[in-house]
């Protein structure tokens, strides 16, 4: 079993915190959807089984037209076992979903949407230099819902104009419209970006862990009062709507990762495709691969082991990271994670060590102790 994701590198705008791979020029769509196609056929056989899960990730994969979609899609289904009860999920912003535009994706074989909605504040939208407005944001909602019962959206919180009160009346909102399955990212100010810079220039006021965190705490609270479950430390669910996908990345299962920019993982090596369109086209149109692969050492896939389990409700297994990884560095994660074992970050329940709720915020930076460097 393993996992699909396909990067889609467009949007219509640059929001100004993220420093994902993407292009807001629309013209080269159709040379690179036939590219991706080729990189599809090209790695058909590079992981065995059927796929589980099918991302469309981005960038915004919503811009996609149905032509588009198909093409992709004959392309995996003429190639890949496709599982029965696949995940076949697309990341979607509000402004794309129209009447029109939401019947012609419940027509694919996608079951899933993801809905980029980030906040339900006009402020909170323009700051971000989101696309969309708060009714969109709304009424896409609405729309959505009459198609696809498998909605998760997902929802910024740490932004330094949002107060505690705005972000309840978010949550609110959020867990009123009766959302399955919800993703909340603490604002993060990324290198190269817009928001980099206008802190710099001090445009705008600084990004503060206090804050988030204060946002997160109120987060688990209304959450747990909503009936969500915190499976993993950025998403919230109702029962059974627990994202496969992500289930899947934080477990350690193998993905192809396909488009530009793109990251996967095949068990012992984590491979990225060049996050340049052209390039990544010019590559595929002479028949070959725009891809690097490095070797994980068994110190690289340790690493990998605390910070992917760490993240989970079930916490990180003791006896697989003896047996995979030996009595050394078994007794090195031990004696890493005393003090938060101590302070009641971490605890030990049965086999598993896990974060406490206490100490989710602070996530990875407990994985980051534990690290072997
Ligand atoms: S729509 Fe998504 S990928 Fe595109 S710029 Fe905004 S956050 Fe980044």
């Amino acid at each position: 079993m393993f996992g699909i994701y396909i990067h889609i590198p467009f949007c219509k705008q640059a929001c100004h915190y993220c420093n994902y791979h993407f292009s807001t020029t629309l013209k080269h769509k159709v040379r690179l959807v036939k590219a991706i196609g080729k990189e599809l056929i090209l790695r058909k056989d590079e992981l065995q089984g059927e796929a589980k899960t099918i991302y469309f990730g981005g960038g915004t994969p919503s811009l996609l037209n149905e032509e588009e979609l198909n093409y992709l899609f004959q392309i995996i289904s003429e190639h890949y076992k496709i599982a029965e009860d696949a995940e076949i999920t697309i990341e979607t912003n509000p402004d794309d979903l129209t009447e029109e535009k939401l019947q012609m994706l419940a027509k694919t074989p996608i079951n899933r949407l993801s809905i980029g909605v980030q906040s339900f504040y006009d402020a909170d939208l323009v700051w971000m230099n989101r696309a969309h407005n708060a009714s969109e944001a709304m009424s896409s909602l609405h729309l959505a819902k009459k198609y696809f019962p498998n909605i998760t959206i997902d929802l910024i919180y740490g932004i330094p104009q949002m107060d505690n009160k705005r972000w309840e009346q978010t949550l609110d909102t959020a867990f009123r419209l009766k959302i399955p399955h919800i993703s909340f990212y603490a604002l993060t100010v990324e290198p190269d970006t817009a928001l980099e810079r206008f802190i710099d220039k001090k445009k705008s006021p600084k990004v503060e862990d206090d804050h988030a965190y204060a946002h997160y705490r109120i987060l688990q609270r209304k959450a747990k009062e909503a009936n969500y479950q915190n499976y993993e430390f950025s998403n919230f669910s109702k029962t059974g709507y627990y994202s496969q996908n992500n289930m899947a990345y934080w477990s350690g299962r193998t993905y192809l990762g396909i488009g530009p920019g793109a990251h996967g993982y095949n068990g012992k090596q984590r491979c990225w495709n060049i996050a340049n369109n052209l390039l990544y086209a010019k590559k595929l149109e002479a028949g070959e691969l725009a891809l690097e692969c490095e070797e994980l050492s068994v110190f690289d896939q340790y690493n990998e082991y605390v910070m992917t389990r760490f993240r989970t409700l079930k916490g990180m297994s003791l006896e697989v990271l003896k047996q995979r990884f030996g009595n050394e560095l078994y007794q090195y994660a031990l004696e890493q994670a005393k003090m938060h074992l101590q302070a009641g970050r971490l605890e030990i329940a049965g086999n598993y060590m896990r974060v406490t709720e206490e100490g989710r915020f602070q996530t990875d930076g407990m994985s980051g102790d534990l690290f072997y460097v």
